[in-house]
Protein backbone atom coordinates (compact mmCIF):
# COMPACT_ATOMS: atom_id res chain seq x y z
CA UNK A 1 0.00 0.00 0.00
CA UNK A 2 1.18 3.26 -0.83
CA UNK A 3 2.39 4.79 2.75
CA UNK A 4 1.21 8.38 4.30
CA UNK A 5 -1.14 9.30 1.60
CA UNK A 6 -4.13 11.33 1.68
CA UNK A 7 -7.94 10.18 1.57
CA UNK A 8 -7.71 9.95 -2.39
CA UNK A 9 -10.18 12.88 -4.03
CA UNK A 10 -13.56 12.32 -6.01
CA UNK A 11 -12.32 12.78 -9.23
CA UNK A 12 -8.99 10.89 -9.17
CA UNK A 13 -10.87 8.19 -7.27
CA UNK A 14 -13.61 7.92 -10.31
CA UNK A 15 -10.34 7.87 -12.67
CA UNK A 16 -8.84 5.09 -10.47
CA UNK A 17 -12.14 2.51 -10.37
CA UNK A 18 -11.20 2.47 -14.27
CA UNK A 19 -8.00 0.17 -13.31
CA UNK A 20 -9.98 -2.45 -11.46
CA UNK A 21 -11.25 -4.80 -14.82
CA UNK A 22 -7.59 -3.90 -15.85
CA UNK A 23 -5.93 -5.23 -12.34
CA UNK A 24 -8.01 -8.65 -12.17
CA UNK A 25 -7.03 -9.38 -16.17
CA UNK A 26 -3.97 -8.30 -16.12
CA UNK A 27 -1.39 -10.29 -13.49
CA UNK A 28 0.77 -7.38 -12.44
CA UNK A 29 3.04 -7.05 -9.04
CA UNK A 30 1.66 -4.69 -6.65
CA UNK A 31 4.88 -2.73 -7.63
CA UNK A 32 2.61 -1.48 -10.49
CA UNK A 33 -0.63 -0.75 -8.09
CA UNK A 34 1.11 1.12 -5.94
CA UNK A 35 2.84 3.38 -8.12
CA UNK A 36 -0.39 3.88 -9.79
CA UNK A 37 -1.96 5.00 -6.83
CA UNK A 38 -0.75 8.37 -6.78
CA UNK A 39 1.27 10.96 -8.55
CA UNK A 40 5.14 11.29 -8.31
CA UNK A 41 5.22 14.85 -8.00
CA UNK A 42 2.59 17.52 -7.20
CA UNK A 43 3.64 20.93 -6.88
CA UNK A 44 1.34 23.91 -6.11
CA UNK A 45 2.25 27.54 -7.10
CA UNK A 46 1.55 31.00 -6.47
CA UNK A 47 2.21 32.85 -9.73
CA UNK A 48 2.61 37.06 -8.91
CA UNK A 49 0.90 38.58 -11.63
CA UNK A 50 1.19 42.58 -12.17
CA UNK A 51 -1.78 43.75 -13.60
CA UNK A 52 -2.70 46.60 -15.95
CA UNK A 53 -3.91 48.96 -13.51
CA UNK A 54 -0.84 47.81 -11.51
CA UNK A 55 -2.37 45.78 -8.80
CA UNK A 56 -0.36 42.82 -8.10
CA UNK A 57 -2.59 39.41 -8.60
CA UNK A 58 -1.37 36.27 -7.22
CA UNK A 59 -2.91 33.05 -9.47
CA UNK A 60 -2.81 29.18 -7.88
CA UNK A 61 -1.08 26.65 -10.53
CA UNK A 62 -0.04 23.75 -10.59
CA UNK A 63 2.07 21.05 -12.08
CA UNK A 64 1.29 17.13 -11.56
CA UNK A 65 4.03 14.63 -12.57
CA UNK A 66 1.41 11.47 -12.26
CA UNK A 67 4.68 8.66 -13.26
CA UNK A 68 7.94 8.30 -15.05
CA UNK A 69 7.95 5.03 -15.44
CA UNK A 70 7.88 4.98 -19.24
CA UNK A 71 10.01 8.36 -19.33
CA UNK A 72 9.89 12.07 -18.77
CA UNK A 73 5.95 13.52 -17.66
CA UNK A 74 4.23 14.77 -20.94
CA UNK A 75 0.97 16.79 -20.67
CA UNK A 76 -1.02 20.07 -21.39
CA UNK A 77 -1.09 23.09 -19.26
CA UNK A 78 -5.28 24.19 -18.94
CA UNK A 79 -5.87 27.92 -18.19
CA UNK A 80 -9.39 27.55 -16.49
CA UNK A 81 -11.58 29.12 -13.23
CA UNK A 82 -12.56 26.27 -12.31
CA UNK A 83 -9.05 23.81 -12.11
CA UNK A 84 -8.17 22.17 -8.91
CA UNK A 85 -5.50 20.03 -7.61
CA UNK A 86 -7.48 16.81 -8.23
CA UNK A 87 -8.36 17.66 -11.80
CA UNK A 88 -4.68 18.46 -12.78
CA UNK A 89 -3.62 14.65 -10.85
CA UNK A 90 -6.05 13.05 -12.65
CA UNK A 91 -5.12 14.68 -16.09
CA UNK A 92 -1.62 13.64 -15.15
CA UNK A 93 -2.90 10.18 -14.50
CA UNK A 94 -4.45 10.13 -17.90
CA UNK A 95 -1.82 11.60 -19.43
CA UNK A 96 0.31 8.38 -18.36
CA UNK A 97 -1.91 5.67 -19.95
CA UNK A 98 -2.37 7.70 -22.82
CA UNK A 99 1.02 8.12 -23.54
CA UNK A 100 1.49 4.18 -22.89
CA UNK A 101 -1.86 3.65 -25.76
CA UNK A 102 0.33 5.49 -27.77
CA UNK A 103 3.80 3.79 -27.22
CA UNK A 104 5.09 6.79 -26.85
CA UNK A 105 8.71 6.87 -24.12
CA UNK A 106 6.71 9.23 -21.66
CA UNK A 107 5.06 8.93 -18.42
CA UNK A 108 1.79 11.41 -17.69
CA UNK A 109 2.19 14.59 -16.66
CA UNK A 110 -0.65 17.98 -15.99
CA UNK A 111 -0.55 21.53 -15.47
CA UNK A 112 -3.37 24.20 -14.61
CA UNK A 113 -3.84 27.73 -13.53
CA UNK A 114 -6.97 28.51 -12.08
CA UNK A 115 -7.61 31.57 -13.74
CA UNK A 116 -10.36 33.10 -16.60
CA UNK A 117 -7.74 33.59 -18.96
CA UNK A 118 -10.56 35.66 -21.11
CA UNK A 119 -10.59 38.31 -18.73
CA UNK A 120 -7.34 38.70 -18.79
CA UNK A 121 -5.76 41.37 -21.57
CA UNK A 122 -3.01 39.76 -23.84
CA UNK A 123 -0.08 41.47 -21.97
CA UNK A 124 -1.80 40.16 -18.44
CA UNK A 125 -1.77 36.79 -20.19
CA UNK A 126 1.49 36.91 -21.19
CA UNK A 127 2.70 37.56 -17.97
CA UNK A 128 1.22 34.92 -16.59
CA UNK A 129 2.15 32.33 -19.01
CA UNK A 130 6.25 33.59 -18.12
CA UNK A 131 5.13 33.51 -14.46
CA UNK A 132 3.71 30.07 -14.41
CA UNK A 133 7.18 28.59 -16.31
CA UNK A 134 9.30 30.29 -13.62
CA UNK A 135 7.19 28.92 -11.06
CA UNK A 136 7.74 25.65 -12.64
CA UNK A 137 11.01 26.01 -14.54
CA UNK A 138 12.60 23.20 -11.22
CA UNK A 139 10.30 20.15 -12.44
CA UNK A 140 10.51 20.50 -16.41
CA UNK A 141 13.12 20.03 -18.77
CA UNK A 142 13.25 17.76 -21.70
CA UNK A 143 14.53 14.73 -20.01
CA UNK A 144 12.08 15.34 -17.25
CA UNK A 145 8.61 16.66 -17.82
CA UNK A 146 7.59 18.47 -21.12
CA UNK A 147 4.37 20.42 -20.90
CA UNK A 148 2.06 21.37 -23.88
CA UNK A 149 -1.43 23.57 -24.97
CA UNK A 150 -4.22 22.32 -23.21
CA UNK A 151 -8.01 23.26 -22.32
CA UNK A 152 -7.24 27.61 -23.23
CA UNK A 153 -3.67 27.18 -24.35
CA UNK A 154 -2.00 27.36 -27.87
CA UNK A 155 0.88 27.62 -29.66
CA UNK A 156 1.51 31.72 -28.68
CA UNK A 157 1.18 30.60 -24.74
CA UNK A 158 3.87 27.94 -25.57
CA UNK A 159 6.08 29.93 -27.37
CA UNK A 160 6.13 32.61 -24.32
CA UNK A 161 6.88 29.51 -22.06
CA UNK A 162 9.59 28.38 -23.85
CA UNK A 163 10.96 32.00 -24.18
CA UNK A 164 10.92 31.82 -20.59
CA UNK A 165 12.55 28.83 -20.25
CA UNK A 166 15.23 29.52 -23.00
CA UNK A 167 16.02 33.10 -20.35
CA UNK A 168 16.21 30.99 -17.08
CA UNK A 169 18.63 28.28 -18.28
CA UNK A 170 20.75 30.82 -20.28
CA UNK A 171 20.40 28.46 -23.90
CA UNK A 172 17.52 27.53 -26.16
CA UNK A 173 16.23 24.69 -25.23
CA UNK A 174 13.22 24.31 -27.45
CA UNK A 175 12.37 20.46 -26.47
CA UNK A 176 10.94 21.20 -23.07
CA UNK A 177 7.63 22.45 -24.58
CA UNK A 178 5.64 21.09 -27.33
CA UNK A 179 2.76 22.64 -29.27
CA UNK A 180 4.78 25.77 -29.93
CA UNK A 181 4.34 28.07 -32.78
CA UNK A 182 6.22 26.79 -36.43
CA UNK A 183 8.80 29.30 -36.14
CA UNK A 184 9.88 28.97 -32.42
CA UNK A 185 10.63 25.39 -33.29
CA UNK A 186 6.98 24.12 -33.33
CA UNK A 187 5.92 20.80 -35.63
CA UNK A 188 3.78 20.98 -38.69
CA UNK A 189 0.86 19.45 -38.21
CA UNK A 190 0.94 19.82 -34.12
CA UNK A 191 -2.56 22.23 -34.12
CA UNK A 192 -4.44 19.64 -36.27
CA UNK A 193 -3.59 16.66 -34.41
CA UNK A 194 -5.86 15.93 -31.82
CA UNK A 195 -8.92 16.43 -34.72
CA UNK A 196 -7.22 14.29 -36.96
CA UNK A 197 -5.94 10.95 -34.83
CA UNK A 198 -9.88 11.55 -33.48
CA UNK A 199 -11.04 11.12 -37.44
CA UNK A 200 -9.03 8.53 -38.27
CA UNK A 201 -9.85 6.27 -34.57
CA UNK A 202 -13.64 6.80 -35.79
CA UNK A 203 -12.81 6.10 -39.19
CA UNK A 204 -11.25 2.53 -38.23
CA UNK A 205 -14.32 2.01 -36.05
CA UNK A 206 -16.49 2.50 -38.98
CA UNK A 207 -14.67 0.39 -41.27
CA UNK A 208 -14.47 -2.49 -39.44
CA UNK A 209 -18.62 -1.92 -38.67
CA UNK A 210 -18.57 -1.83 -42.48
CA UNK A 211 -20.32 1.83 -42.16
CA UNK A 212 -19.84 4.34 -44.54
CA UNK A 213 -19.30 7.99 -43.81
CA UNK A 214 -22.01 9.70 -45.84
CA UNK A 215 -24.95 7.35 -43.55
CA UNK A 216 -23.03 8.69 -40.36
CA UNK A 217 -24.36 11.58 -38.42
CA UNK A 218 -22.42 13.12 -35.78
CA UNK A 219 -22.97 15.60 -33.26
CA UNK A 220 -19.96 17.65 -31.56
CA UNK A 221 -20.03 18.99 -28.34
CA UNK A 222 -17.07 21.29 -27.98
CA UNK A 223 -15.54 23.35 -30.43
CA UNK A 224 -12.86 24.74 -29.59
CA UNK A 225 -9.22 23.35 -31.29
CA UNK A 226 -9.40 19.82 -31.59
CA UNK A 227 -13.39 19.65 -31.93
CA UNK A 228 -13.15 22.00 -35.15
CA UNK A 229 -10.28 20.64 -36.85
CA UNK A 230 -12.25 16.63 -35.77
CA UNK A 231 -15.34 18.54 -37.70
CA UNK A 232 -13.34 19.84 -40.52
CA UNK A 233 -11.96 16.55 -41.69
CA UNK A 234 -14.98 14.66 -40.53
CA UNK A 235 -16.81 17.13 -42.78
CA UNK A 236 -14.46 16.78 -45.70
CA UNK A 237 -14.39 12.85 -45.47
CA UNK A 238 -18.49 12.72 -46.36
CA UNK A 239 -19.71 12.46 -42.58
CA UNK A 240 -22.97 14.55 -41.94
CA UNK A 241 -22.13 16.66 -38.92
CA UNK A 242 -25.77 17.76 -37.97
CA UNK A 243 -24.76 19.54 -34.54
CA UNK A 244 -22.02 21.60 -32.69
CA UNK A 245 -21.85 23.42 -29.68
CA UNK A 246 -19.81 25.80 -27.35
CA UNK A 247 -19.80 27.20 -24.33
CA UNK A 248 -22.41 29.79 -25.44
CA UNK A 249 -24.54 27.03 -26.67
CA UNK A 250 -25.32 25.03 -29.67
CA UNK A 251 -26.69 24.53 -33.43
CA UNK A 252 -28.48 21.62 -34.88
CA UNK A 253 -29.27 21.50 -38.74
CA UNK A 254 -30.36 17.74 -39.67
CA UNK A 255 -29.06 18.46 -43.14
CA UNK A 256 -25.45 18.88 -42.19
CA UNK A 257 -23.34 21.93 -41.25
CA UNK A 258 -19.77 23.45 -42.62
CA UNK A 259 -18.01 23.83 -40.17
CA UNK A 260 -15.64 26.23 -41.68
CA UNK A 261 -17.84 29.10 -42.20
CA UNK A 262 -19.12 28.90 -39.23
CA UNK A 263 -15.07 28.70 -37.06
CA UNK A 264 -14.31 32.20 -39.63
CA UNK A 265 -17.82 33.93 -37.92
CA UNK A 266 -16.39 32.61 -34.39
CA UNK A 267 -12.96 34.44 -35.12
CA UNK A 268 -13.86 36.79 -36.97
CA UNK A 269 -13.85 39.24 -33.70
CA UNK A 270 -10.42 38.22 -32.95
CA UNK A 271 -8.80 38.89 -35.96
CA UNK A 272 -9.99 42.19 -35.42
CA UNK A 273 -8.42 43.01 -32.35
CA UNK A 274 -5.74 40.71 -32.18
CA UNK A 275 -7.30 38.34 -29.08
CA UNK A 276 -5.74 35.48 -27.85
CA UNK A 277 -8.89 33.98 -27.61
CA UNK A 278 -12.10 34.47 -29.77
CA UNK A 279 -15.03 36.30 -28.35
CA UNK A 280 -18.07 35.02 -30.92
CA UNK A 281 -19.90 31.71 -30.84
CA UNK A 282 -21.14 28.89 -33.04
CA UNK A 283 -24.37 30.47 -32.16
CA UNK A 284 -24.83 32.81 -34.78
CA UNK A 285 -23.03 31.69 -37.08
CA UNK A 286 -25.11 29.73 -39.15
CA UNK A 287 -28.52 30.97 -40.77
CA UNK A 288 -30.31 27.57 -41.45
CA UNK A 289 -29.49 26.27 -38.10
CA UNK A 290 -32.16 25.77 -34.97
CA UNK A 291 -30.63 26.93 -31.91
CA UNK A 292 -30.07 24.21 -28.95
CA UNK A 293 -29.08 23.86 -25.72
CA UNK A 294 -25.65 21.46 -24.36
CA UNK A 295 -28.65 19.44 -22.78
CA UNK A 296 -30.43 18.79 -25.92
CA UNK A 297 -27.08 18.28 -28.19
CA UNK A 298 -26.31 15.45 -25.67
CA UNK A 299 -29.32 13.89 -25.96
CA UNK A 300 -29.62 14.05 -30.00
CA UNK A 301 -30.68 11.14 -31.55
CA UNK A 302 -27.27 10.81 -33.94
CA UNK A 303 -25.06 7.99 -35.46
CA UNK A 304 -21.53 9.48 -33.36
CA UNK A 305 -21.65 11.76 -29.92
CA UNK A 306 -18.64 13.61 -30.23
CA UNK A 307 -17.25 14.62 -26.92
CA UNK A 308 -14.69 17.72 -27.32
CA UNK A 309 -15.68 20.03 -24.24
CA UNK A 310 -14.69 19.17 -20.77
CA UNK A 311 -14.43 16.29 -18.06
CA UNK A 312 -18.12 14.36 -16.97
CA UNK A 313 -20.22 15.56 -19.27
CA UNK A 314 -22.21 12.66 -19.47
CA UNK A 315 -22.20 11.04 -16.02
CA UNK A 316 -25.10 8.58 -13.85
CA UNK A 317 -27.95 11.42 -14.06
CA UNK A 318 -27.90 12.17 -17.91
CA UNK A 319 -26.10 8.61 -19.58
CA UNK A 320 -29.73 7.42 -19.74
CA UNK A 321 -30.92 9.74 -22.27
CA UNK A 322 -28.29 9.42 -24.77
CA UNK A 323 -29.49 8.41 -27.50
CA UNK A 324 -26.20 8.02 -30.01
CA UNK A 325 -25.03 4.37 -31.13
CA UNK A 326 -21.34 5.14 -30.12
CA UNK A 327 -19.92 8.12 -28.44
CA UNK A 328 -16.11 9.84 -29.57
CA UNK A 329 -14.20 10.87 -26.38
CA UNK A 330 -11.87 14.06 -27.99
CA UNK A 331 -12.28 15.57 -24.31
CA UNK A 332 -10.22 14.04 -21.88
CA UNK A 333 -12.61 12.41 -19.10
CA UNK A 334 -16.40 13.60 -20.65
CA UNK A 335 -18.09 10.12 -19.52
CA UNK A 336 -17.61 8.86 -15.88
CA UNK A 337 -16.74 5.76 -14.84
CA UNK A 338 -20.78 5.31 -13.36
CA UNK A 339 -21.98 6.44 -16.87
CA UNK A 340 -19.72 3.73 -18.13
CA UNK A 341 -21.74 0.79 -16.75
CA UNK A 342 -24.69 2.71 -18.04
CA UNK A 343 -23.47 3.08 -21.60
CA UNK A 344 -22.73 -0.18 -21.87
CA UNK A 345 -25.72 -1.94 -20.42
CA UNK A 346 -27.35 0.35 -23.21
CA UNK A 347 -25.11 -0.89 -25.83
CA UNK A 348 -23.60 2.29 -26.27
CA UNK A 349 -20.09 1.63 -27.41
CA UNK A 350 -17.16 4.80 -25.84
CA UNK A 351 -13.93 4.96 -28.09
CA UNK A 352 -12.24 6.39 -24.54
CA UNK A 353 -10.31 9.80 -24.51
CA UNK A 354 -6.84 7.91 -24.15
CA UNK A 355 -6.79 6.67 -27.80
CA UNK A 356 -9.13 8.61 -29.66
CA UNK A 357 -7.38 11.92 -28.97
CA UNK A 358 -3.96 10.67 -28.61
CA UNK A 359 -2.49 11.95 -32.14
CA UNK A 360 -1.99 15.48 -29.89
CA UNK A 361 0.58 14.00 -28.03
CA UNK A 362 1.89 11.94 -30.37
CA UNK A 363 2.59 14.92 -33.11
CA UNK A 364 3.41 16.70 -29.62
CA UNK A 365 6.27 13.68 -29.49
CA UNK A 366 7.29 14.17 -33.40
CA UNK A 367 7.74 18.10 -32.36
CA UNK A 368 10.44 17.15 -29.02
CA UNK A 369 12.02 14.71 -31.77
CA UNK A 370 12.90 17.14 -34.29
CA UNK A 371 13.61 19.88 -32.06
CA UNK A 372 16.21 16.90 -30.05
CA UNK A 373 17.78 16.28 -33.34
CA UNK A 374 17.45 19.79 -35.46
CA UNK A 375 15.71 18.39 -38.78
CA UNK A 376 12.42 19.34 -39.40
CA UNK A 377 9.76 17.32 -41.29
CA UNK A 378 7.29 18.74 -43.73
CA UNK A 379 3.28 18.56 -43.16
CA UNK A 380 3.21 14.87 -45.17
CA UNK A 381 5.61 13.06 -43.28
CA UNK A 382 4.37 14.40 -39.82
CA UNK A 383 0.50 13.01 -41.11
CA UNK A 384 1.68 9.73 -42.63
CA UNK A 385 3.91 8.98 -39.15
CA UNK A 386 0.78 10.10 -37.10
CA UNK A 387 -1.57 7.95 -39.55
CA UNK A 388 0.95 4.78 -39.10
CA UNK A 389 1.36 5.25 -35.48
CA UNK A 390 -2.40 5.06 -34.51
CA UNK A 391 -3.43 2.52 -37.30
CA UNK A 392 -0.99 0.17 -35.29
CA UNK A 393 -2.23 1.54 -31.60
CA UNK A 394 -6.01 1.71 -32.50
CA UNK A 395 -6.24 -1.63 -34.24
CA UNK A 396 -4.66 -3.28 -31.02
CA UNK A 397 -6.73 -2.01 -28.95
CA UNK A 398 -9.91 -3.06 -30.82
CA UNK A 399 -8.70 -6.61 -31.96
CA UNK A 400 -8.05 -6.97 -28.08
CA UNK A 401 -11.58 -5.53 -27.16
CA UNK A 402 -13.02 -8.24 -29.81
CA UNK A 403 -10.41 -11.18 -27.75
CA UNK A 404 -11.61 -10.18 -24.57
CA UNK A 405 -15.02 -9.39 -25.44
CA UNK A 406 -14.57 -6.05 -23.18
CA UNK A 407 -15.41 -2.72 -23.71
CA UNK A 408 -12.77 -0.10 -25.89
CA UNK A 409 -12.05 1.55 -22.90
CA UNK A 410 -11.19 -1.44 -20.57
CA UNK A 411 -9.05 -2.63 -23.94
CA UNK A 412 -7.13 0.99 -23.96
CA UNK A 413 -6.03 0.22 -20.61
CA UNK A 414 -5.56 -3.55 -20.73
CA UNK A 415 -2.82 -2.10 -23.58
CA UNK A 416 -1.61 0.84 -21.45
CA UNK A 417 -1.19 -0.44 -18.18
CA UNK A 418 0.32 -3.67 -19.53
CA UNK A 419 2.79 -1.05 -21.20
CA UNK A 420 3.50 0.41 -17.84
CA UNK A 421 3.58 -2.70 -15.94
CA UNK A 422 6.20 -4.47 -18.64
CA UNK A 423 8.57 -1.36 -17.60
CA UNK A 424 8.38 -1.83 -14.55
CA UNK A 425 9.11 -5.26 -14.61
CA UNK A 426 12.18 -4.75 -16.46
CA UNK A 427 13.33 -2.70 -13.15
CA UNK A 428 12.40 -5.24 -10.81
CA UNK A 429 9.49 -5.45 -8.85
CA UNK A 430 8.68 -7.29 -5.57
CA UNK A 431 8.32 -10.40 -7.31
CA UNK A 432 12.14 -10.34 -8.07
CA UNK A 433 13.08 -8.97 -4.58
CA UNK A 434 11.09 -11.00 -2.12
CA UNK A 435 12.49 -12.66 0.49
CA UNK A 436 9.33 -14.48 1.44
N1 LIG B 1 -3.31 18.36 -23.81
C1 LIG B 1 -3.21 17.32 -24.78
C2 LIG B 1 -3.74 16.03 -24.20
O1 LIG B 1 -4.47 16.01 -23.25
C3 LIG B 1 -1.83 17.20 -25.41
C4 LIG B 1 -0.72 16.86 -24.49
C5 LIG B 1 0.66 16.93 -25.11
O2 LIG B 1 0.76 17.18 -26.30
O3 LIG B 1 1.61 16.73 -24.36
O4 LIG B 1 -3.47 14.97 -24.72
Amino acid sequence: MAEDSDPRPAQLEDAHARLKTVFERLDVAEDVRVRLAQPALSLQVGIPVRMDDGQLRVFTGWRVQYGTIRGPAKGGVRFHPAVTADEVSTLSFWMAIKCAVAGLPYGGGKGGVRVDPKCLSRGELERLSRGYMRAIADVVGPDRDIPAPDVNTNPTIMGWMADEYANIVRRHDLAVITGKPLELGGSRGRVESTGRGALQVLDLWAQREGREAARTTVAVQGFGNAGYHFARLAHQAGYRIVALSDSKGGIHAPDGLDPEPIWAHKHERRKLNDAVYCEDSVVGGHDCAREISNEELLALEVDVLVLAALEDQIDERNAGEVRAGLILEIANGPVTSKADAILAQRGIAVLPDVLSNCGGVIVSYFEWIQNRSGDYWDEDCVNLRLSKRLEAEATAVMDLAAVESVSFRDAAYLHGVGRIADAQSQRGTCRDFSTG
